[in-house]
């Protein structure tokens, strides 16, 4: 049985004090929250004053980035640890922003994985292609490179840990989401690359989000897909009614 996961990524928006008065705000929208995960991924200077926000309610915590060594001479990174501390049980890794504009690749996605885990977190971790490469009908070829550089030596004790996020590039921030019979298309070649790799029950119970402009009026139709089991949330978790809708997907 896997319980959806709804996780927010903040990006690059919000200062400390619009992050605590979101994260407050959320709280109050959301309220109960039964038969699904929660979680917001707010920029770093926002995350130790949002996990006291959060501390105890059942909106977990994501950072948006880790680096894979404990601490060191290392400017401008944060290490497993210091997001653990800081109230961190998510984080995540590979985003397509940053394969983009940062220079990730699965070598260093596959660190990064191992460092969250190392500390406790739970990896996120991101894949998808870029409509050139859906054009040009290497999706499935994309991905699968994807998922096995970014999870290389993994073992099934580990992966039992991670989250997926399939992120099809030409959906992020678009406004164009994949149809839920492409994104299901996708997310099954995925559960079953992962059955083939560590079997078909820890495949059975790893989580596979979708991401790319995901909003309140198309999170039903992707969450009716089979294995579809929750959805990271980039514009639409910038505003608290969007993304109390998109995370109550469930109620009535
Ligand atoms: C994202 O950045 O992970 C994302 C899915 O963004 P958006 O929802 O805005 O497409």
């Amino acid at each position: 049985m896997r319980i959806p996961l709804i996780a927010g990524n903040w990006k690059m928006h919000k200062t400390v004090r619009e992050s605590v008065d979101f994260a407050r705000g959320l709280l109050e929208a959301i309220g109960e929250v039964n038969g699904v995960e929660v979680a917001v991924a707010p920029p770093f200077t926002a995350l130790h004053p949002v996990a006291e926000v959060l501390k105890g309610g059942p909106i977990r915590l994501a950072a948006q980035n880790i680096f894979w060594e404990e601490s060191g001479a290392y400017t401008g990174e944060t290490s497993g640890p210091m997001l653990a501390e800081a109230g961190c049980s998510l984080v995540i890794i590979g985003h397509s922003e940053r394969r983009q504009y940062f220079g990730e690749t699965d070598e260093t996605v596959n660190r990064r994985l191992f460092a969250a885990l190392a500390a406790g977190l739970h990896p996120i971790v991101c894949i998808g292609e870029t409509l050139e490469q859906r054009q040009a009908g290497q999706t499935f070829e994309v991905v699968t490179s994807q998922l096995e550089g970014g999870l290389t030596n993994a073992g099934a004790d580990q992966i039992g840990s991670v989250v997926i996020a399939y992120e099809p590039v030409w959906a992020i921030g678009t406004g164009v989401t994949a149809t839920p019979e492409q994104a299901e298309e996708v997310h099954h070649f995925i559960g079953q690359t992962l059955a083939e790799r560590y079997g078909e029950g820890l495949a059975q119970t790893t989580r596979i989000l979708y991401g790319g402009s995901v909003k309140p009026d198309n999170i039903r139709e992707l969450m009716a897909c089979e294995n579809i089991d929750g959805a990271l949330v980039g514009g639409a978790s910038l505003e608290i009614e969007s993304f109390a809708a998109i995370a109550g997907f469930n109620k009535g």
